[in-house]
């Protein structure tokens, strides 16, 4: 059974960790695309002006509830949601089931220097690690076929997507029905974590639910971006059931 609850208008998924993990198990026994994405307060703001893109949440197959503002959203919505899945976290357990069961992995995303270091890093934590290919995200319309004809030759079962939100969803479900993978998950600026060149916010801003702020002191520049933030937290509030 399927429990899900909606942040105006984008389902999320009320899975902890074992279950999202249990879940895209399930989805690679099946012999079709399966897509993943992780909506955050950000994301969700996003889908308000954006409606292709709300529709498209609306089609995955599983959307884990990531970052403290859909938490909070949560409480304020009386929905149970037993804990947060942030997507960087759901893709370190993906890599780590896919080194132990030998699933194939594509990259796809990122500038080319920083994909580069994410498979060496990979490499050196996961000498096993089936990565069976991977690709810059800086490519133009008239490269794409080929990369996805690349991809394909490949036969990856999880494809990882970091062109960043909306993008990397959108290039998701505009080529579901030609990628030859079950599952395909975009997951924004991890490769530029994994590669190490941007640090992910220490445990305790994580505990509680600050990365926002660690983010903010850190690259300060993307204030703007995040000035949607408290207007998400003040639409909840104002939305209250
Ligand atoms: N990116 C890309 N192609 C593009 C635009 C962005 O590969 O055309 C990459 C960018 O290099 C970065 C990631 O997508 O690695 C987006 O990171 P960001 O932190 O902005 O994404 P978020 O996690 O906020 O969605």
């Amino acid at each position: 059974m399927k429990d899900r609850f909606n942040i105006f208008g984008v389902p999320i998924d009320k899975v902890t960790m074992k279950d999202a993990v249990k879940r895209t198990e399930d989805f690679l026994k099946e012999d079709r695309l399966h897509i993943v994405a992780t909506p955050n307060a950000e994301i969700i703001m996003m889908a308000q002006k954006d409606e292709e893109y709300k529709d498209i949440l609306n089609k995955t197959d599983l959307n884990v509830p990531d970052g403290s503002g859909v938490v909070f959203a949560s409480k304020v919505y009386k929905e149970e949601l037993p804990e947060r899945v942030a997507g960087f976290d759901l893709m370190m357990e993906l890599l780590r089931i896919a080194d132990k069961k030998e699933q194939k992995i594509y990259l796809l995303g990122a500038a080319p220097d920083v994909i580069k270091k994410t498979y060496e890093n990979l490499k050196k934590k996961y000498p096993g690690i089936n990565i069976v290919g991977i690709h810059d995200g800086y490519f133009k319309d008239f490269q794409e076929e080929g990369i996805i004809k690349e991809i394909n030759s490949k036969n990856p079962d999880i494809i990882f997507v970091a062109l960043g939100a909306p993008k990397q969803e959108k290039w998701i479900f505009k080529n579901r029905n030609i990628l030859n993978a079950r599952l395909a998950i975009g997951v924004g600026g991890s490769f530029d974590v994994l590669a190490g060149k941007v640090k992910r916010a220490p445990e305790i801003y994580r505990k509680l639910g600050m990365e926002w702020l660690y983010r903010l002191k850190k690259e300060p520049w993307r204030y703007k971006r995040m000035m949607v933030l408290p207007k998400f937290a003040v639409k909840v509030l104002f939305s209250r059931r």
